[in-house]
């Protein structure tokens, strides 16, 4: 079994405690690696080394430019990389090989934006009402950033954050999910290669307890840059308030996928079937309830099914594999249970609903893509994230229930609209109480653009030029001439 190392203050170190966790093969069901499980003594080496590493002179002398060409090199290292990468977030998480290594080839992009953007932080000269004075404002590094990332999309989620974070001139300390450690230690191996001085970049592995707690709580952390669940996010949120930390939440959704009569069917259907079961469901931005026009929703709703049942479930390394296992043990008992939810409910399964039943996939975590229909917006199976491959697919008169269906949930991460009319693709979007709007298209995301929820889905923003102002802080200074 291979043994990794955490990564903190440019060394490969156990934990202070001398503990190690297995980290399982999601195809297989076999424990492949062993972890370091860190804790507070962990956390405070390597939050002491960051605060050391964001005031030192191989970090903060050095000019935006040459940080911004460091991060280039990066770039194009992890694109070196990019098969390996992908093959062991594959063994970790059980994405597949194909999803991933499409993610881990357009990481680069992160880094070259935001090192292009490095040396383009520009502060202002403000002209004064203060007779014999002089303002301006400069734009500096935060500080040390706690990075909290959850198990479904690391080495991508991790890259959100890192990129802006070391382009800004902070230095970081992230903790992965204690399901999907490894690959975040391998890309420090990258980093490490790469030459960022020591302590810039930490990894300490461990549960959320005993890592992330103390470290989202720490003193000499300035902000928290958290991806995962609601139930987390509102921890942190609380924590950080009695320390004044900033945060940036990045949190679960409930995304609603519209389907008006007038759409492109043929569209309609691939795009969302894939944007339920790629990643077998496990995306924040998963379009898991389908509003049908009720004119078409029978019609529609057959043509789903019958696309959504071609679907082959599989070793997520093979090119020919549609829909792989899911990541861990909790979270297929999570999914089935609300399975067997629905079903109580009185919903109407339409497809799958249970653990495939081949011998190949007697010890992985998969499940089959579910599909229910007579589902009400106010059921469980339409509120609660499962974060699995449960569609419900409910019914809806004209564009104003649409609407209000949409929106009532308690979450607010995206949305998909699917129509032919120009009018409601263009006005439909102001509606909609998500930060991210879908209209013909679902889960396109770029480096360009502003990424982050609305109500419980989080605050602030990743990507984009919003990206990197997470990272910053403005300073005011006056001088008497
Ligand atoms: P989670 O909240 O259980 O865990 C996320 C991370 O927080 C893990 O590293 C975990 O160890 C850590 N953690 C747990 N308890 C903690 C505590 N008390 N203090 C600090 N850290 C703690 O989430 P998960 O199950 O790993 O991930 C799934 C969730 O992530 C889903 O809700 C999904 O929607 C969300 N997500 C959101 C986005 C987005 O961009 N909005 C992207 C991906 C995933």
């Amino acid at each position: 079994m291979k043994q990794y190392r955490m990564y903190i203050d440019g060394r490969w170190e156990d934990a202070a405690s001398g503990r190690s966790f297995e980290s399982f093969n999601p195809y297989t069901g076999q424990p492949w690696a062993l972890i370091p499980s860190g804790d507070q003594d962990d956390v405070d080496r390597a939050v002491t080394a960051a605060h050391r590493a964001l005031h030192s002179p191989e970090w903060r002398g050095l000019t935006a430019s040459a940080r911004g060409a460091l991060l280039r090199k990066l770039g194009d290292a992890l694109a070196e990389y990019a098969d390996h990468l992908a093959e062991i977030e594959v063994r970790d998480n059980g994405k597949l090989f194909s999803e991933m290594r499409a993610q881990t080839s357009y990481m680069r992009e992160w880094f070259y934006y935001f090192g292009g953007l490095a040396d383009k932080i520009e502060g202002s000269v403000i002209p004064t009402d203060k007779a014999g004075h002089f303002n301006f404002t400069k734009h500096e590094p935060v500080g040390v950033v706690a990075a909290i990332i959850p198990w479904n999309s690391p080495l991508f989620l991790a890259s959100w954050k890192m990129a802006p974070a070391l382009a800004a001139g902070c230095t970081l300390v992230f903790k992965p999910s204690e399901y999907t450690s490894a690959s975040l230690l391998e890309f420090a191996r990258i980093l490490d290669d790469v030459g960022f001085p020591p302590g810039v970049f930490n990894v300490v592995t461990g549960m959320g307890p005993e890592v992330g707690a103390p470290l989202s709580s720490h003193p000499l952390v300035s902000k928290v840059a958290f991806t995962g669940s609601d139930a987390t996010g509102r921890k942190i949120y609380a924590s950080a308030a009695e320390s004044m930390k900033r945060v940036t939440l990045e949190l679960g959704g409930k995304s609603a996928n519209i389907v008006f009569a007038d759409a492109n069917q043929d569209n309609a259907v691939k795009g969302v079937v894939s944007g339920i079961f790629a990643a077998s469901g496990q995306t924040c931005v998963a379009g898991s309830r389908l509003l049908v026009q009720r004119s078409i929703h029978d019609q529609f709703v057959e043509r789903l099914v019958d696309f959504a049942r071609t679907a082959k479930i599989g070793n997520p390394m093979s090119a020919d594999t549609q829909v792989g296992p899911v990541t861990n043990l909790p979270q297929l008992e999570k999914i089935t249970g609300y399975i067997d939810i629905a079903k109580r409910e009185g919903a109407t399964c339409l497809l799958g609903g249970k653990r495939p039943e081949a011998p190949e996939f007697e010890n992985g975590w998969f499940v089959e893509p579910t599909i229910f229909s007579n589902v009400r917006n106010s059921m469980r199976v339409a509120q609660e994230e499962i974060f699995g491959p449960v569609l419900s697919i409910i019914p809806f008169d004209d564009e104003d229930e649409a609407v209000a269906i949409a929106n009532d949930s308690l979450y607010g991460l995206a949305s998909g609209v699917w129509t032919e009319d120009l009018r409601r693709a263009l006005l439909l979007p102001d509606r909609l109480e998500s930060g991210t709007v879908w209209v013909n298209t679902y889960r396109t995301m770029s480096y360009l653009t502003p990424f982050g929820g609305f109500k419980h889905s989080g605050l602030g923003k990743e990507s984009g030029q919003e990206g990197i102002r997470e990272y910053l802080r403005t300073k005011s200074i006056w001088i008497s001439t």
